[in-house]
């Protein structure tokens, strides 16, 4: 039976980096979500995400083939609901990289989930960090800022809140609590 980890937190707390760390480890994968977002320079479809238009995510949704589903900053994400039915018919550990709305409802559904809740050293770190990796505009950027205020609220509906401070230490403190060696 795979297991299913949720990583979840504000804007530039660290969430992508950390989990690219994780995904070293064998028998980790990570859910690649649906998301209507445009692609970010970087960002490769079906690798970052499924990259779909509005009227392909409503009819994902219709279909049933979302396992969770939120609206973020003005943009729809969701997770397969195939990925997770594959990963815990396989023993791999499946790690979701996912807001708070659609952690709670996969909590919720699977209530043997780890989550975790990432958090930045202090809130000046979040908009430092994302000006720094340059991939979102000033208003989008704003948007997150405001959002992490409210998505912090939430830390204590997680099993585990990690300081993401030095990098090393964060993935050396994720990885004990997943177990992974
Ligand atoms: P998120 O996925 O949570 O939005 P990212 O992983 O994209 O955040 O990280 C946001 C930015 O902060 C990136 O430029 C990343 O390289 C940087 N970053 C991540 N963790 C650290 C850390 N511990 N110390 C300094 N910079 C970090
Ligand atoms: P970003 O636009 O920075 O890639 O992601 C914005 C937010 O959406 C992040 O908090 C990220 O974790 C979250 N997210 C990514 N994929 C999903 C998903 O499938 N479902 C939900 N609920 N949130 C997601």
């Amino acid at each position: 039976m795979g297991k299913i980890v949720i990583i979840s937190g504000p804007s530039g707390a660290g969430k992508t980096t950390v989990c690219t760390q994780l995904l070293k480890y064998s028998g980790v994968r990570k859910s690649i979500s649906v998301t209507t977002r445009p692609p970010r320079h970087n960002e490769k479809n079906g690798v970052s995400y499924h990259f779909v238009s509005i009227p392909e995510f409503e009819e994902m949704l219709r279909r049933g083939e979302l396992a969770e589903h939120a609206r973020y900053c003005g943009h729809y994400y969701g997770t397969l609901a195939s990925t997770l039915k594959e990963s815990l018919a396989s023993d791999m550990l499946l790690i979701l990289e996912i807001e708070v709305q659609g952690a709670l409802q996969i909590m919720e559904k699977f209530p043997e989930t780890t989550s975790i809740f990432l958090l930045p050293p202090n809130s000046d770190t979040l908009g430092q960090r994302l000006l720094n990796r340059n991939t979102n505009k000033e208003q989008d950027i704003e948007l997150r800022l405001e959002t992490a205020e409210k998505e912090l609220s939430y830390k204590d509906r997680y099993q585990y809140s990690v300081v993401n401070d030095d990098l090393e230490i964060t993935v050396d403190t994720v990885r004990k609590i997943l177990g992974l060696v």
